[in-house]
């Protein structure tokens, strides 16, 4: 709390009292704390990879570069590293952006089937790649009003997410139904799934269950951030259900008409 104070006299100059201002600064300070993390975290986060590209890269030019197999595998780390460090700054400016003062909604009639149709294509690609079986059912005829190019957004960070944490051989599910003035969406994966003590977590930037393991399959601890971010700007909802072992639900609700919102 910050007090400003100032004494109040009366006609002969006599102290006659005083006006106390408390300012409840608690939400503040607390923005503050927020930014300084987050801007620890990105530092941290891009200093990790970046130190990884120079320190092969010296390693070579210091003669590992003769050596073929050695060339090759740490091009390959190299390759890996840039790859990541590309994927964080391409979520870091969406997340920027999604937070701007100006930031408005393309707003189009978006059908999911369609919407759908495009990304599934490298999804399959990318499920089928760990032997993940990636089964859909979209509705037919599921229209609504939202920018169709966050909605996808949305749809491929809770598919990856749901290979990403799935063992081999598992199952992925999207499913897109129709509920009166709401479209839902629910991803649902036979993976890992979330400790309910950690469940709170996972939408914070940089929160990830298991760094070891989001750091190997390539997350950027953004992804969940970025979804919540564009679910809340259509006035939608986000929600999970999840059992360490047994897997994970995440259902998405978003209104078809929305006039309040961005
Ligand atoms: P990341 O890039 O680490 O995947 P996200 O913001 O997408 O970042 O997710 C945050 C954390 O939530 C992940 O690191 C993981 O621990 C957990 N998580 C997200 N989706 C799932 C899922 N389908 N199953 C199990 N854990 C998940």
């Amino acid at each position: 709390i910050e007090i400003i104070g100032a004494p109040i006299f009366n006609e002969r100059n006599m102290l006659k009292g005083a006006v106390l201002l408390l300012y409840d600064i608690t939400h503040l300070k607390k923005l503050e704390l927020m930014r300084k993390d987050f801007v620890a975290n990105v530092s941290h986060e891009l200093k990790t990879p970046i130190t990884s590209i120079t320190g092969f890269a010296e390693t070579l030019l210091n003669g590992a570069l003769n050596d073929k197999e050695t060339l090759h595998r740490f091009l390959t780390i190299i390759y890996d590293e840039s790859y990541r460090l590309q994927g964080l700054i391409e979520d870091l400016l969406t997340l920027s952006k999604l937070e701007k003062d100006d930031f408005r909604l393309t707003r189009t009639t978006v059908h999911m089937d369609q919407l759908t149709g495009e990304i599934l294509p490298v999804l399959h690609q990318r499920a089928g790649q760990k032997g993940i079986s990636l089964s859909t059912d979209v509705k037919e005829d599921i229209a609504l009003q939202a920018d169709g190019e966050r909605i996808k957004q949305v749809i491929i960070n809770l598919l990856t997410n749901a290979i990403s944490y799935t063992p081999e051989n598992g199952e992925v599910k999207l499913s897109v139904t129709d509920e009166e003035d709401h479209v839902h969406i629910t991803v649902s994966d036979n993976g890992i799934g979330i400790h309910p003590e950690y469940v709170p977590r996972i939408f914070e930037r940089f929160y990830r269950v298991d760094k070891a393991r989001s750091r190997n399959t390539g997350g950027t601890g953004l992804g969940l951030a970025i979804v919540k971010h564009i679910v809340e700007v259509h006035n939608g909802n986000i929600s999970v259900e999840s059992e360490p072992g047994k897997g994970s639900v995440f259902h998405v609700l978003l209104p078809k008409h929305d006039e309040t919102s961005l």
